[in-house]
């Protein structure tokens, strides 16, 4: 399986790191390696000063699709979850500055947190999903998936176009404003319409 992560689409959030709004959804990859599962620990690594959080809805792929049709999008994913986009930003921001991949600072072990996926159909609005992440038991990040630049169906659509898609692919898809640093010794709470989906510790 793979990992696909969409970039700067809230507009919020590319408001707080500079960037300019996008024309086009831009996504980039994580592998099968950097899946942190099952509410594990996730061990600060020795290679970044600056591990930032970003919460995301995430889709999982449930079956075969290429150049899939936005309005026929919705067909290829039934359930939705949560997932923390772990981001070395230190080395990020190397990465930019220079022009290069971002796969040190996004594909590293760990760096791909999901837990339990739930039906989309059990929730009150399949385009209005609020999730929140709380960090030591404050909240930091708060999103209605409403505010998406690209909605999941775009997305899945822009991304099949250069990419087959396949069951069990996942689709984070971009998180909202309030990204910021963790450091050993914290405890991180995500919510989605008020269920827990993720609940673990930096060691
Ligand atoms: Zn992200």
């Amino acid at each position: 399986m793979k990992i696909i992560c969409i970039g700067r689409n809230y507009a919020e959030h590319a408001k707080e790191l500079n960037n300019p709004l996008p024309v086009k959804p831009v996504f980039f990859m994580k592998p099968d390696s950097s899946l942190l599962i099952r509410n594990n620990p996730f061990f600060y690594p020795s290679f970044s000063n600056e591990i930032h959080y970003e919460t995301e809805v995430v889709l999982k792929i449930s079956r075969l699709g290429k150049n899939i049709q936005p309005k026929f999008a919705h067909r290829y994913y039934k359930t939705v979850g949560l997932g923390i986009d772990f981001t070395a930003r230190d080395l990020q921001d190397v990465c930019k500055k220079a022009g290069h991949p971002w796969e040190i600072a996004k594909a590293f072990d760990q760096s791909a947190v999901v837990n339990r996926f739930i039906d989309i159909d059990s929730l009150p609005d399949r385009n209005a999903i609020k999730f929140e992440l709380s960090l030591n038991g404050s909240t930091v990040q708060q999103g209605n998936t409403k505010d998406l630049i690209f909605s999941f169906d775009e997305v899945i659509a822009y991304i099949s176009t250069f990419i087959t898609l396949k069951t069990g692919d996942l689709i984070f898809t971009g998180t909202p404003a309030g990204v910021g640093p963790v450091k050993p010794g914290d405890h991180l709470i995500a919510t989605l319409e008020g269920q827990v989906m993720l609940d673990f510790h930096i060691r």
